[in-house]
């Protein structure tokens, strides 16, 4: 446990409609309150916090994501915390698109700001909101750094041959169409954690090659050699790769074109189709997976079928990334659904002993919220499960960028 008088960082993650908020100790991840604030923009907005024993709520209009802040603000009074208060040392902004140009974190000045909304072109539904975010905060907490830790960070040195799409040259200079991959914080901190673990039981670890599966509401894997990402599933946007809960992932783009000349659906809907109604949503009616779980379970037709397209998508790239690799070492699970779900786990693993890979069918089943090892000892490939942990992460990253700005 963090002394009172330790640093905190507050932690704030603007998604399209909600944001999130923690206050912590970045040296030991205490977390002191944590709380959403959900259906911004959408009329009728809601809000809570839990500090310890307190809690509080709001319900009402949240037009925008500075009034949210405000909100935030409130709720912290209302459970006897302030956001003035001087242990607040930084507020560390998660934001989802830094595109080509940003590889580490930054403290947020004009230049960071504009370049932040500028990059809304290419991640229109959350860029934006960080834009008002930041400046909800920053109203707020004026005197203290605010740093962005972006999304796509961990993937700005992705080798060109995985960068590039084979799109026309002009085209994708001129609208920046790359792969610029998503949810590198918890790539980053799951590879390092899994590289820090094994390096404790003295294991060489510079040429470590790990596939990382980031398994939540929204999926990616990434291939990480010696701690440098080499690729990633998600693309210009966080449509591409994996099946995920209400997402396709990799479909036929002309698919698209297809929906549009049949079915004269325009760009919004086509938008709408293949973020928000396809995925396992879209093909069972359900995106949880304690209930697709059951569901297969009982042999329902739709959830079985959705379970096995999820479980062949990772597969695809399971052994895609290990060519890409030319071995592999480690396969790390994480995320709401690569932590909790020992069927996908069984599922993926099971058959690729030729692989080297065998996993420890009790210890995949086993129930846990710790970093842990669920291969055989004979298994050549080493399979973990590593809960991720983003706002600790940003949190930290936060944290040293104003240490070294005080320096
Ligand atoms: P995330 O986006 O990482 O928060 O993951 C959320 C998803 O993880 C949920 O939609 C569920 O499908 C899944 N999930 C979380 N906890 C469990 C659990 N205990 N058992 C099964 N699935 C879970």
């Amino acid at each position: 446990m963090a002394a009172s008088t330790d640093p905190r960082v507050l932690v704030i993650n603007s998604g399209s409609s909600s944001l999130k908020f923690q206050l912590l100790a970045p040296a030991d991840g205490t977390v002191e309150a944590t709380g959403i604030v959900e259906r911004v923009g959408q009329g009728q907005g809601n809000a809570a916090i839990e500090a310890g024993e307190r809690e509080s709520s709001f319900e009402g209009p949240v037009p925008d994501h500075k009034e949210a802040m405000k909100i935030v603000e409130r709720l912290f009074g209302e459970v006897g915390l302030s956001l003035s208060d001087d242990r607040i040392r930084a507020v560390g902004h998660r934001v989802v698109q830094g595109g080509a140009r940003y590889s580490n974190p930054v403290l947020i000045d004009e230049q960071v700001r504009w370049d932040i909304h500028d990059l809304g072109k290419l991640a229109p539904l959350h860029n934006y909101a960080a834009v008002d975010g930041i400046d909800g905060a920053q109203a707020l907490l004026p005197d203290v750094p605010h740093v962005a830790v972006f999304d796509t960070a961990f993937f700005t040195a992705l080798p060109e041959a995985a960068a590039n799409y084979a799109l026309n040259r002009e085209i994708a200079k001129q609208y920046r169409v790359r792969r610029y991959g998503a949810h590198g914080t918890s790539h980053q901190f799951v590879s390092q954690a899994v590289s820090s673990h094994l390096a404790s039981q003295g294991r060489d670890v510079s040429d470590l090659r790990q596939v990382v599966m980031h398994l939540g509401n929204g999926a990616s894997a990434s291939a990480v050699r010696g701690g440098e990402a080499v690729e990633t599933s998600m693309g210009l946007t966080p449509l591409e790769g994996l099946v995920m809960g209400t997402r396709t992932g990799d479909i036929d783009p002309t698919i698209y074109i297809h929906l549009h000349r049949q079915a004269g659906f325009g760009p919004e809907e086509i938008d709408d189709i293949l973020n928000k109604r396809s995925g396992m949503m879209g093909m069972c009616g359900m995106n949880d997976f304690r209930d697709i779980t059951a569901a297969v379970e009982a042999g329902d037709e739709a959830a079985t079928l959705a379970m096995d397209v999820y479980v062949h998508r990772l597969r695809k790239y399971l052994g895609s990334y290990s060519f890409v690799l030319g071995s592999l070492d480690v396969i790390a699970f994480t995320a709401g659904i690569g932590e909790n779900v020992p069927m996908v786990r069984e599922k993926l693993l099971t058959g690729l002993e030729r692989f080297g890979i065998e996993l420890d069918l009790e210890a995949n089943a086993a129930r846990s919220k710790e970093m842990r090892v669920i291969s055989t000892p004979e298994s050549e490939v080493t399979v973990m499960i590593v809960p991720t942990d983003e706002e600790l992460s940003i949190a930290r990253q936060a944290s040293e960028v104003a240490r070294q700005l005080a320096g």
